[in-house]
């Protein structure tokens, strides 16, 4: 479904004509392509705070105009560190190329109120990362075979050595703690430090709000630099240009670099549900584009379709309804050499309001999104079909975080998908050395939101930071950096790509 308004806002009347009326001005989104594997631009590192991160592959320098900043805050320990958050972007911000990327790295927060330094190697706020199913996942990724640490992605394509160093002299040494001397030494939690990191979500989110020109705004939670180097790349790149206002947490491994950037996933299977149409059948190419041999899963009234985006990707087909009671079983039998990465994309919607609401459409929701996700996923844990060093990703929504009317079953399967992603994700790096994540999108251009009544889905579609829809391949792409080898120190993380939609937090 095209986005006239968007092409509109594109022209010089267009532009006249809504800002003169104070409508909505997107700008058109820097994505991915072949031929523009990347930011047009520097990468500018500034750091408030003293940092100990090693984040040197990121190759940063001075620019003028930057395509990305990346502000290194894990130093913030208290209110006046915060101070030197305003002082190194207040001044760089507006250069900021249009497309560009603001990156704000902070300490976990759970962390930082215990008022520890930045070598415990726990993990973010999912609680992943545990030193003990860290090693799990080293020992199962390493069974792999695959190669060792960072190194991973293509070049970011930008200048040199570490930019202007924001710090004043205000930060104390790493695991002290600031005013109250409360470190991690004296056992109490420094509530200093802790409102000072959970400041810089405030800080991200509002920015996000307010910087505009397809610029994009993120917060990732951190404690060792090489690991969060898929993050950081994914989030400097074109790849992520409808991820704006997150909050990321890393953990502290495992890293697995692929031999090859350019097809991390090269060597592995990648099992799409849902994946005949829609949001699924743009992961399924991008994971093939990433090296992955695809299967794409759906029902048997879309087995042409399936076929046909199998066939384009030379993957295969697998015509199977998901809420089947064996289903696990069947794609168990169909991969008899096992699975790397499993994404639980399929799903509906039977919208009405709980007044109206039959128990079938209630039933049928919960059952496709959410309870068919539980099945599957523990018959293929259990059976050992998914590998050591494997990801899932499963399809939330941000109907599973804010509500809303009429979704009452959707809103509840979606959050369900949440649940079962925050409570499995350590459990399954420590048992099975395998990554659990979700997407959430927001509005996005699919047969699903052109089913949605004109006014309604002109408000969907403009109600978030970038004033416009995302794309199928926006929730992609996301999916694509979950599922890299690179990316073993996401666990149980929620991402929404909705482009910062008003909705929910
Ligand atoms: P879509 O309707 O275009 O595609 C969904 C696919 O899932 C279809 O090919 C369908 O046949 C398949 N499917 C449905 N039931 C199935 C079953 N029982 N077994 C196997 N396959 C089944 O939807 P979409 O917009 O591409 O959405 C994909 C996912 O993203 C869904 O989980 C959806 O809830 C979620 N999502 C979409 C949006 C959006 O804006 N489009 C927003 C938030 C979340």
């Amino acid at each position: 479904m095209a986005d006239r308004y968007l092409s509109f806002t594109g022209t010089a009347p267009g532009r006249f004509l809504t800002r003169r009326l104070g409508l909505p001005q997107p700008a058109p989104l820097r994505r991915w392509s072949p031929e523009h594997p990347e930011l047009d631009g520097g990468t500018l590192l500034l750091t408030a705070g003293k940092s100990e991160l090693d984040l040197s592959y990121l190759e940063a320098g001075a620019s003028d105009r930057p395509a990305a900043v990346v502000l290194d805050a894990t130093g913030v320990r208290d209110v006046e560190g915060l101070a030197e958050v305003h002082a190194a972007l207040h001044p760089v911000v507006r250069s900021v190329a249009a497309g560009g990327r603001v990156v704000v790295l902070g300490a976990p927060v759970d962390e930082a109120s215990r008022g520890a330094g930045s070598s415990s190697g726990a993990g973010a706020s999912s609680g992943a990362g545990a030193a003990r199913e860290a090693e799990a996942a080293r020992e199962a990724e390493a069974a792999r075979g695959a190669g060792s640490s960072s190194g991973a992605g293509a070049s970011l394509g930008a200048g040199a050595s570490r930019g202007a160093e924001a710090s004043r002299g205000a930060g104390s040494t790493s695991g002290a703690g600031a005013s109250l001397g409360a470190g991690s030494s004296l056992g109490a939690g420094d509530h200093h430090r802790a409102a000072a990191q959970q400041a810089l979500e405030g800080f991200t989110r509002s920015l996000g709000k307010e910087i505009g020109r397809g610029r994009t705004v993120n917060l990732v939670r951190l404690t060792d630099g090489p690991a969060a180097e898929s993050t950081l790349r994914f989030l400097l790149s074109p790849r992520s240009a409808y991820v704006s206002g997150q909050v990321i947490g890393v953990g502290a491994g495992p890293v697995t670099a692929p031999a090859d950037p350019a097809r991390p996933l090269a060597g592995r299977t990648a099992l799409v549900t849902g994946g005949a149409r829609g949001i699924g059948a743009a992961v399924a190419e991008t994971l093939a584009r990433d090296g992955a041999r695809v299967v794409v899963l759906d029902v048997p009234q879309a087995e042409a379709d399936a076929r046909r985006v199998a066939d384009r990707l030379g993957g295969t087909a697998l015509a199977l309804d998901i809420t089947a009671a064996d289903a696990g079983a069947r794609i168990a039998d169909a991969l008899p050499g096992g699975l790397d990465v499993l994404i639980h994309n399929a799903g509906i919607t039977r919208d009405r309001r709980l007044v109206n609401m039959p128990a079938d459409r209630w039933s049928s929701v919960l059952d496709v999104n959410l309870a068919s996700v539980l099945r599957t996923t523990d018959a293929l844990l259990a059976a050992g079909t998914l590998r050591a060093g494997g990801r899932i990703v499963a399809t939330a929504s941000i109907a599973g975080i804010a509500g809303n009317a009429g979704q009452t079953n959707y809103g509840a399967s979606k959050a369900g998908i949440i649940g079962l992603v925050r409570a499995l994700a350590p459990r399954a790096l420590a048992e099975h050395g395998v990554t659990v994540n979700a997407v959430a999108p927001g509005f996005i251009e699919t047969t699903m939101t052109a089913a949605i009544p004109l006014f309604i889905r002109e408000a969907g579609r403009r109600m978030n930071s970038l004033a416009q829809g995302g794309l199928p391949v926006d929730v992609a792409e996301t999916t694509a950096w979950l599922a890299h080898p690179a990316s073993g120190a996401v666990n149980g993380q929620v991402v929404r790509v909705c482009g910062q939609s008003l909705l929910g937090a």
